[in-house]
């Protein structure tokens, strides 16, 4: 029998993978898809995801990925460069890879790392035992096949979790988001460039791929009556001409897909299964960034599994596998609160007119708001940013 069964070769799947096998266990790695294949995403990476790539052994120094110094902020004829912090905790560069190769380099380390891993392998729903309704493996379009445990990191709609009856939380806010790829002379720009005036509780992006093209798009924190579609068309028309982000410059549609915030399903734990990433809702809702808490959850989910199959008895082990949730709490429920407030406070359109102008010309404030937002306060603080930054995400109770 498999020790651990991962269901989904995103992010999240292959760096539980990656950990899981390099700690020496039995992985295996199912992936509906063949690689490579693409993801709607904006392919951003902050210095808190690039720190997760630096721990699986991702080599970051080949060829492929586009270096970012920061974040643009633009609003109302204002832009404002914030550079990443220079802590000792996070790298002061973030990154960018289309997803269609980004996923599959993150597959083939977890292949690397000793797991096997299964494409055009669906996973049809969870394997339970009979007597005590213990998830101990998976049913998929070939079979049912069991393992000690199971790992979810099948996306924001997982079957899995759906299966088990785990639905989103109503009180959890879910983004949606749309992008586009267009060639574009910005493609080179190594700030990550984010528009606030698009739509209250949103923005605008534009990321240069380094590739020739850029990856524009729209994010809403939270569901509203606006389409995402038709404010990508609009606010993308109305951005100067030289950009070339018009139709005839798109090298592919508009696609777009939901973004579940803030832990937006629970539990994260129910016996013999861990849901990681998108499946447990792990967005942050303050941006919508959600690939550095796939690789951070991964992370945190393997540790305790490792753990917990080390230990000799079956109730030693559910003891410890039961530490998750808390485990994810105590990590990101912190800067997921502080997120949601933000969100609850930038729907009005007024307060997000006056965070924004005041914010574009207080410099030292955005610098603040840039460490609290990208969750990059630093452990061993500096400045007196850094500790006010630090202190605000530590008084935030997790939700
Ligand atoms: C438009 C848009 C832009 C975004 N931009 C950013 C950004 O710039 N930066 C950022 O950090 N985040 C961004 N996000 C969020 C980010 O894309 C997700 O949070 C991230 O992909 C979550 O990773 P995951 O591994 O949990 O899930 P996914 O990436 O969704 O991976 C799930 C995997 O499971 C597989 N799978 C699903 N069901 C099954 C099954 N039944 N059997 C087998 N395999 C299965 C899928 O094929 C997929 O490979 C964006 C989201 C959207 C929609």
């Amino acid at each position: 029998m498999t020790d651990v069964i991962v269901v989904g070769a995103g992010p999240a799947g292959s760096a539980a993978a990656c950990h899981l096998a390099r700690a020496g266990l039995d992985v295996l790695l199912l992936e509906k898809a063949a690689f490579p294949r693409e993801k709607v995403c904006g392919d951003g990476l902050t210095p808190r995801a690039v720190r997760e790539l630096i721990t699986l052994g991702v080599d970051l120094d080949r060829p492929g990925w586009a270096r970012n110094r920061g974040v643009r902020l633009v609003a109302e004829g204002r832009a404002l460069d914030l550079p990443w912090p220079d802590g000792t905790a996070f790298p002061a560069f973030g990154l960018l890879r289309t997803r269609r190769d980004f996923d599959e380099l993150l597959a083939r380390r977890a292949v690397a790392c000793g797991a096997v891993l299964r494409e055009r392998t669906r996973v049809t729903g969870p394997l339970l035992d009979d007597r005590t309704g213990r998830v101990v493996g998976v049913t998929t379009d070939a079979g049912a096949l069991e393992a000690r445990l199971v790992v979810a990191a099948d996306g924001a709609s997982s079957r899995l979790a759906v299966a088990l009856g785990l639905r989103p939380r109503a009180d959890r806010p879910v983004g949606v988001a749309v992008r586009r790829y267009f060639r574009s002379p910005r493609h080179d720009d190594d700030m990550l460039e984010c528009h606030l005036d698009v739509v209250p509780a949103g923005y605008g992006w534009v990321f240069g791929m380094g590739d020739g093209t850029c990856n524009v798009g729209v994010a809403l924190l939270r569901r509203t009556h606006h389409d995402p579609r038709r404010l990508m068309d609009s606010w993308t028309a109305a951005l100067p001409p030289a950009w070339g982000l018009t139709p005839e410059n798109a090298t592919g549609p508009v696609r777009g897909a939901a973004i579940p915030t803030g832990f937006a399903r629970l539990p994260h734990y129910r016996p013999g299964l861990l849901l990681v990433g998108d499946s447990g809702g792990m967005a942050n809702p303050m941006n919508g960034e959600g690939i550095t808490y796939a690789l951070e959850s991964a992370r945190i989910a393997a540790d305790v599994i490792v753990q917990a199959l080390a230990r000799p008895t079956a109730s030693q082990r559910e003891r410890v596998l039961y530490t998750y949730p808390q485990a994810l709490r105590s990590s990101l429920g912190g800067p997921f609160t502080l997120g949601r407030w933000f969100v609850n406070a930038i729907e009005n359109p007024h307060i997000m007119r006056l965070a924004t102008r005041q914010g574009l010309t207080h410099p030292s404030l955005m610098r603040l708001a840039i460490r609290i937002l990208a969750n990059l306060t630093d452990p061993s603080p500096r400045t007196p940013t850094d500790h006010l930054a630090q202190a605000l995400t530590h008084l935030t109770p997790a939700p």
